[in-house]
């Protein structure tokens, strides 16, 4: 899409005009590493049990509105109460509720870059004012600079993203209770990836103490269950921040199928491990091999890795790639990632052609 435009006398809201959206080219590759999907379907065994729940939805009513099968499970898998989890439309729709409930006119988020983009463009399409403040140089918190952030701006919602994407880089847990200690509002950390880390916000939130209560953690369906076509994402939280998610999203947003998926998918556990470790191994065989090539890298915890190609310009490295039927994620512009690329593990295959594409490039 082209720059927005009125339409006749009737533009869009201040502000929304200067975003740009958010967009992966979705480009027809053999080798899609570009989104930090998984690689991987869902067991067989999860198709059939979902097929045979499609079979049971009474398609003419409207679907639970609350979600209670779905959000006990996810409930039960964290050792939570119900009434604390919050579900929507992949994590992003939840980012999105969590917003539309403590942002808005007058009210700030903050972040460190870099980081994930969706949340100061969320943020931002919310009416949200957003404190920008810096990582350090290998890309973890600098907690001095996160103080002075924090006390500048008065966040009503403190955004941390762990492992953090582009770089995959992990907040450690001291790191997080350091920013809940100096944060005056909610700290939402985002774990899209916590699977594949050592070490969970979670863990914070079970240890109960008073300010455990301002603590969100950020889930999803879509990397390690293997449901990215499904969208489904959720909070953990206390249950005030739960309701007031509730009272942001739209009645029935959880469509039936959905419902049904996600608490399925909590049945094969097992199996989700088992993705998780043969993501992990092959993230090491990765990273082993783009060592012996002319390109920086940063130490992952994620199912992705952030490489800087050393000898040539990284968007044409990414085109070359291309060329070759590989698609990674380019993040030469984003902010803090000068020159960087990200390419996704992806099974041994794809990562063996992206290695081999990728040696030839450079
Ligand atoms: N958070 C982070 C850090 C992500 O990288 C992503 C996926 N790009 C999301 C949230 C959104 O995931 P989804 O909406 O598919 O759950």
């Amino acid at each position: 899409m082209g720059p927005v435009t009125a339409v006749g006398p009737v533009s869009i809201r201040p502000g929304l005009a200067s975003l740009s959206g958010y967009h992966s080219p979705q480009v027809d590759v053999a080798v899609r590493l570009n989104t930090n999907e998984s690689p991987l379907p869902p067991p067989p065994e999860f198709r059939a049990a979902l097929a045979e729940a499609c079979g049971a939805i009474a398609f003419n009513r409207y679907p639970d509105r609350d979600a209670r099968a779905l959000r006990e499970t996810i409930a039960a898998h964290h050792g939570v109460e119900p009434s604390q989890v919050f579900c929507a439309n992949g994590s992003n729709e939840v980012l999105q509720c969590l917003l539309l409930a403590y942002g808005g006119p007058d009210r700030t988020a903050a972040l460190f870059e870099p980081t994930y983009t969706l949340h100061g463009h969320i943020a931002r399409v919310t009416g949200t004012a957003v404190a920008v403040g810096p990582r350090a140089a290998d890309f973890r918190l600098d907690l001095p600079a996160v103080r002075r952030v924090l006390a500048g701006s008065s966040p009503v919602v403190t955004f941390l993203c762990s492992p953090n994407n582009p770089t995959g880089v992990v907040d450690t847990p001291e790191e997080i209770e350091a920013v809940v200690d100096a944060a005056p509002g909610l700290v939402v950390v985002d774990e899209a990836y916590g699977q594949f880390a050592r070490t969970s916000g979670l863990d914070l939130l079970a240890a109960g103490d008073a300010s455990a209560e301002r603590v969100v953690v950020v889930r999803t369906f879509s990397k390690t269950w293997s449901m990215a076509a499904l969208r489904l994402g959720y909070l953990v939280a206390s249950p005030e921040v739960v309701a007031a998610c509730e009272l942001v999203a739209l009645p029935y947003h959880l469509d039936a199928l959905k419902q049904a998926a996600g608490t399925i998918a909590l049945r094969f556990a097992a199996e989700m491990a088992e993705r998780v470790a043969f993501v992990t191994e092959e993230r090491g065989r990765v990273a082993a091999r783009l060592a012996a090539l002319p390109v920086e890298t940063w130490p992952s915890e994620a199912n992705f890795i952030l490489f800087r190609p050393a000898t040539r310009h990284a968007q044409q490295v990414w085109t070359d790639l291309v060329e070759r039927s590989v698609l990674v994620r380019d993040c030469s512009t984003w902010t803090g990632t000068p020159g960087c690329l990200r390419v996704t593990v992806g099974t041994a295959a794809e990562n063996d052609a992206f290695l081999d594409a990728l040696e030839k490039v450079l």
